[in-house]
């Protein structure tokens, strides 16, 4: 057996731990251990992959697993869980990043390659490139350093539609020309990083989700275009994984929003859509922890409807706490999900399991809205965007169209947050003048331990 042959076996066994790894993190109960088995596959990988002989210089490799190392260690260390889908955005553009870089070494070095080869390196040049640009403006949009809104222009699409072209030209006199043509390649990779801006510039608001797991899709499929590139089996398989489970999440968040992904890419959230006139109707009727501890201990079923204001005020382990109490005073108790809560795909499940709440408590949307109007009370907290009725109610409102969970349908809805301040989408939220709406200002987890507080008083 030669040592490529003893490489590609690595290489299979690497891609079945991939494929099991996966299929483990569908479930919260086994996803760290299908991370871990996941993380075994790429350990082999990398380490089989060193055993090619001539691949790599190991003076720069130490340099970059050294380098690498400590900013990931750091990074870990310091980015607290608000900031994790800033996280996840960079991450997605790194691997683009990873990729262009991939494709631009492959055409250095190679000398004479084929159509095939030079089709890939342009692949994985090109969305490498969007990738890494898409994603920087991403992070920007949601960390706040740039405005989450849609930035809109006339002659946006023009402009786009010549760049793409610009750059499939540039692509062709590359394919044509191969081994000659760095001067079109460097043109690609700058056409790539501007098309990358301006793709993901119009996007925002309520439509981010789709934005980053459409990224996270791209660089998979950069990757995968970068292995076949270099004829690396298992970059081919790991990048085809997640260009693919990228793919599937993108379809998920585009039926959470009830829009197609043309509509968001084109679109530009909000933008043709007007606001609500002449302003929401009804009053806002503020309460104290005390009032909300009557209402509760009145209640026989209670549903809490965690939002990024969990996150930030970092509430999950008071809600479990208060869910405790309740359940021990007979209460029913349920947590339900919307599929774009929070800031990343899957950051509400992630925070409840952090503060160990049972996964069987968590009701997908559908299945809260079916039942809502039984609910006695539904508490929200730092939920604004996935609870307002403008979706179901406002026709011209951006958000108009999108599924969200019917609390204002429940008997009393308490909401927890600081202000009457909107969400990320910006708009205005019906919801806290509504009839049946109380409001409980204040941070949420201080206004959740306030009321552990009033159970444990009374
Ligand atoms: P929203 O962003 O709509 O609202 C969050 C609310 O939390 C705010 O209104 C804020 O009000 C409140 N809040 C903030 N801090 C605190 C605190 N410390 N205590 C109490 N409340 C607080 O969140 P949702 O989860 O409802 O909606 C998510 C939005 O983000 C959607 O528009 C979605 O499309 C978008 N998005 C989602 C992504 C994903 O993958 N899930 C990715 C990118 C965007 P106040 O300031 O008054 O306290």
């Amino acid at each position: 057996m030669t040592i490529e042959h003893l490489v590609n076996l690595a290489y299979i066994i690497s891609a079945v731990l991939f494929v099991f790894g996966l299929k483990l993190l569908t479930s919260q109960s086994t996803a760290k251990k299908g991370n871990l088995m996941s993380a075994v596959g790429m350990f082999i990988a990398v380490v089989m992959t060193l055993l090619i002989k001539d691949i790599i210089d190991y003076k720069w490799l130490t340099v970059g697993i050294i380098v690498g190392g400590i900013i990931g260690a750091f990074a870990a260390r310091l980015v607290v869980m608000t900031q994790m889908p800033q996280m996840v955005a960079l991450f997605n553009g790194f691997g683009g990043m990873a990729s262009l870089l991939v494709g631009w070494a492959a055409y250095r070095v190679m000398y004479n390659f084929d159509l095939f080869t030079a089709t890939t390196i342009f692949i994985a040049v090109l969305i490498g490139g969007v990738t890494f640009s898409g994603s920087i403006v991403a992070w920007g949009k949601l960390a706040t350093v740039i405005s989450g809104r849609p930035i809109l222009f006339p002659g946006q699409t023009v402009l786009n539609s010549i760049l793409f072209i610009g750059t499939l030209v540039a692509g062709g006199i590359l394919l044509m020309d191969a081994p000659i043509s760095p001067v079109m390649l460097v043109t690609i990779i700058l056409l790539s990083l501007i098309l990358g801006v301006m793709a993901v510039v119009p996007i925002g608001g309520a439509d981010m989700p789709v934005v980053i797991s459409l990224l996270n899709s791209y660089s998979g499929i950069a990757g995968c275009a970068a292995g076949l590139a270099i004829q690396n089996n298992i970059l081919i398989v790991a990048g085809a994984l997640v260009g693919a489970s990228g793919i599937i999440l993108t379809n998920v968040m585009c039926k959470a929003m009830n829009r197609s992904l043309s509509n968001v890419l084109f679109g530009g959230f909000g933008a043709s859509t007007v606001q609500q006139e002449g302003g929401p109707e009804g009053e806002v009727k503020p309460i104290s922890a005390e009032d909300a501890y009557f209402i509760l201990e009145a209640a026989d079923s209670v549903v809490f409807v965690p939002g990024y204001g969990m996150a930030v005020a970092q509430a999950q382990h008071a809600v479990h706490e208060l869910e405790r109490i309740l359940e021990e005073n007979g209460r029913d108790v349920k947590y339900a999900i919307h599929p774009v809560a929070g800031r990343m795909p899957g950051h509400m499940n992630v925070l409840l399991a952090e503060a160990n709440v049972s996964y069987d408590k968590l009701v997908e949307i559908d299945d809260i809205n079916r039942i809502i109007e039984e609910v006695d009370v539904c508490v929200v907290i730092g939920a604004n965007d996935v609870v307002n009725p403008a979706a179901r109610e406002t026709k011209g409102s951006p958000i108009y169209g999108m599924p969200v969970i019917n609390v204002d349908k429940s008997k009393t809805v308490i909401v927890l947050k600081r202000s009457m301040a909107a969400g990320f989408a910006g708009i205005e939220n019906n919801l806290f003048y509504k009839e049946n709406t109380r409001m409980l200002f204040g941070d949420a987890k201080s206004s959740l331990e306030a009321l552990v507080a009033e159970f444990k008083k009374k």
